[in-house]
């Protein structure tokens, strides 16, 4: 990630990619759904794990197939199995950025695949930054590739964004039900994003 050289991810190896995901989301499912009990209906964990389950459950034959292929296909698949308002969402972000990315993305065609993602979320969300939603860690993760941080500096620049979301005021989603009571707490749609952008960097980091 860190050198943007042509091709620097060419041997993505999505099924470990897709185990560490899901090995993420498992591991961190209670604290999701304790998040999404504060200020939301307390389903989030459990979307996530049953999502990310299910995309495990066939990361062989996604991997099999061409990146932009395999990514459709997951986005599908978050589609169907999430649910809630973060399924669609997420599936998006997936869905998007398989329409976009090449079959060997260098980091420039990830960064712009990444940006044309959250847009469609955003469209999709009828959402925007400063909302208390998954985009306040997506977009300075967008911002952090485009500005060309190293993988560890994009880790940590998502979690700040996460916790950046503690004293926003929910302005989309169910937390924004509870108006100013949404304040003092975490977006559990952030924590999620945070936790996946950290697993997923530090995975490409890790490879060969
Ligand atoms: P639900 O809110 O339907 O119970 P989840 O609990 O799985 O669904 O997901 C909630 C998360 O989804 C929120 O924490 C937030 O990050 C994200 N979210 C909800 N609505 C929107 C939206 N309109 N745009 C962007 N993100 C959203
Ligand atoms: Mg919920």
């Amino acid at each position: 990630m860190e050198t943007g050289n042509a091709g620097d991810m060419a041997a993505l190896n999505l099924a470990r990619l897709i185990a560490a995901a899901a090995d993420t989301i498992a591991a961190h499912a209670e604290e999701l759904t304790t998040l999404d009990q504060a200020i939301g209906d307390g389903d989030h964990g459990l979307n996530m794990k049953r999502g990310f389950e299910a995309v495990r459950a066939e990361a062989a034959a996604f991997s099999a197939r061409p990146l932009p292929e395999a990514l459709k296909a997951i986005g599908t698949k978050l589609v169907m199995t999430v649910g809630g308002a973060s399924g669609p969402l997420f599936g998006t972000l997936f869905l998007a950025l398989g329409k976009q990315i090449s079959a060997a993305p260098d980091r420039a065609n990830l960064t712009a695949a990444f940006g044309k993602a959250i847009e469609a979320v955003a469209a999709r969300g009828k959402s925007q930054v400063g909302q208390k939603t998954m985009l306040d860690v997506l977009q300075p993760v967008h911002d952090a590739l485009l500005q060309g941080k190293t993988a560890p500096e994009i880790a940590d620049i998502a979690d700040a964004a996460a916790k950046a979301t503690v004293p926003m005021k929910a302005l989309r989603g169910r937390a924004s039900f509870l108006g100013d009571r949404s304040i003092g707490h975490m977006d559990a749609g952030a924590r999620s994003t945070t936790l996946l952008v950290r697993t997923i960097v530090e995975t490409l980091e890790g490879q060969p």
